[in-house]
This record gives structure tokens, C-alpha cells and sequence, in this order.
């Protein structure tokens, strides 16, 4: 085993987007003379922790090889799956190769442009120490409400100890990649890693962070990415 302990990032970026209703999957479509992905990845050049950067991308994706990437660090690139989850567990298999399985492994959503730098260093803070790992995320505001299959209310959810998860979600390289694997095996559904955490008994810390940090879904996040963007240019 290594002593020293590295830190990788995984980009799943292999999703379709059809809820965007454009073109071409949301991660290429252009904001603020980029494309989403490439506003991504470039939140992250300033961590000089992450040794490299592993992407998930479709097989059938055709948009990927005609970017201009420039990037400081070490970039790998694997096929994604069918679900999120896949598309993450290809890219810590890759990794898995020439990681120690004790690295850390930091897994943002290619869909998140506007991840304030501060948070992603907040989260390394509040976690390298930790034995599980944790993720970015941020208090319910909104009345929440479970309905039926009909779309109607059936009760009214206790919001106090409600949080949305966001990423990059951080983990063990060993520890994600084994969850993962038991909870795809058990064919359970996760959205994201702390579920797959969850799914082993493991249970994830909590890191307060910016509501800014949207995942582009509609057409309107777009117009609300460009706002974000250009809020955390002026801050700095
Ligand atoms: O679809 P959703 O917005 O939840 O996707 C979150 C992230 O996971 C996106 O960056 C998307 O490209 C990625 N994804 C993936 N493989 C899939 C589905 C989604 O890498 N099969």
C-alpha cells in the first residue's frame, strides 16, 4: 500500500438530457463561450490536490472528440453506462488500475458548471479526515409534499431534517467502488454515491454549500448557470 494519498475526480458525463429538449446531450451545450463541460472541468484546475480526472462518456457520443480540452492534469477517458451509477463505477474501475484504494475520489456531475471553487475546497476540508466521506449539499427550503400516482398530496413531509444533494461527493476509491457493486449487484436503484454508501450501512457527512450549485436540467438553468457564472467572476 502507498503512503501518500492522492485524489482523482470523476466526471459522470454520459447521460442524454432529454428533459433539455435541445439538440445534442445538456454537458455540450455552450454557456458563456464554452460548453458545459469544459465550464465544469475548469472548476476544478485550481485543486492541486486531484492527481487526475477521469470522464464517463457514451459510445455513441459524438460531441466529446471535437472539444478543445486544456487541461493541467492527467485526463482519462471510459465509456459511460446505461445508468448514472454504471458510468461511475466504469470510471473508478479505470481509476482502479493506478489508484491506491485508499485515494480519495471526488465525483461531480458533468451537468454542475457553476460549483463554487470554495465548496469543492470546503469539501476536501471537512472530509479528508473523515472514515466514510461526504458531499455538498443544502438545507430544504420549500414545503415538501409525497403524492400519489394521481399527482395528489398524500402527506405533507417534515422538512427540518431535509437536505438536497449535490456534488462532488467524496469517497474512498475501495469503499465507493465496492458499494457500488453491491448495490448494482442487488439491483438498487442510486442516483448518486451516498446512496450507494447507504445501500452498505455507511453513512455520509454533510457539507453545507451554495445553493448555486445547480445541476442544468431544464432549458431555463442555462440563463441561471450564465447568472451564476458571471456572479462568481465578479467575486473574484
Ligand atoms: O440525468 P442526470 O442529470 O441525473 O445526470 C447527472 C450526471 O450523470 C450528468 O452529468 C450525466 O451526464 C451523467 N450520466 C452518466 N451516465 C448515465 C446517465 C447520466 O454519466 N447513464
Amino acid at each position: 500500500m502507498s503512503t501518500s494519498i492522492n485524489y482523482w475526480l470523476v466526471i459522470p458525463a454520459a447521460g442524454v438530457g432529454n428533459r433539455m429538449q435541445t439538440d445534442r446531450p445538456k454537458q455540450y451545450l455552450e454557456l458563456n463561450g464554452q460548453t458545459v463541460i469544459q465550464q465544469t472541468l475548469s472548476r476544478f484546475e485550481t485543486i492541486d490536490c486531484i492527481k487526475g480526472i477521469v470522464v464517463a462518456i457514451s459510445e455513441t457520443d459524438e460531441y466529446w472528440p471535437s472539444l478543445d480540452i486544456k487541461i493541467n492534469k492527467q485526463l482519462i477517458v471510459v465509456n459511460g453506462g446505461k445508468e448514472r451509477c454504471l458510468s461511475v463505477l466504469n470510471a473508478l474501475n479505470a481509476l482502479a488500475t493506478q489508484a491506491d484504494e485508499n485515494d480519495w475520489v471526488l465525483v461531480h456531475d458533468a451537468a454542475r458548471p457553476c460549483v463554487p471553487v470554495k465548496d469543492i475546497k470546503r469539501l476536501i476540508a471537512e472530509c479528508e479526515k473523515d472514515k466514510v466521506g461526504g458531499l455538498l449539499a443544502v438545507p430544504v427550503q420549500d414545503t415538501m409534499k409525497r403524492v400519489n400516482d394521481q399527482g395528489r398530496v398524500v402527506v405533507t413531509e417534515d422538512r427540518s431534517n431535509m437536505w438536497h444533494a449535490l456534488t462532488p461527493q467524496m469517497f474512498r476509491l475501495g469503499m465507493l467502488r465496492h458499494a457500488l457493486e453491491q448495490a448494482i449487484e442487488s439491483e438498487v436503484v442510486v442516483t448518486d454515491e451516498a446512496s450507494a454508501m447507504e445501500y452498505i450501512n455507511l453513512s455520509a457527512k454533510l457539507v453545507d454549500a451554495s445553493a448555486s450549485n445547480i445541476k442544468i436540467t431544464r432549458p431555463e438553468d442555462l440563463a441561471l448557470a450564465e447568472f451564476y457564472l458571471n456572479k462568481q467572476g465578479e467575486l473574484q
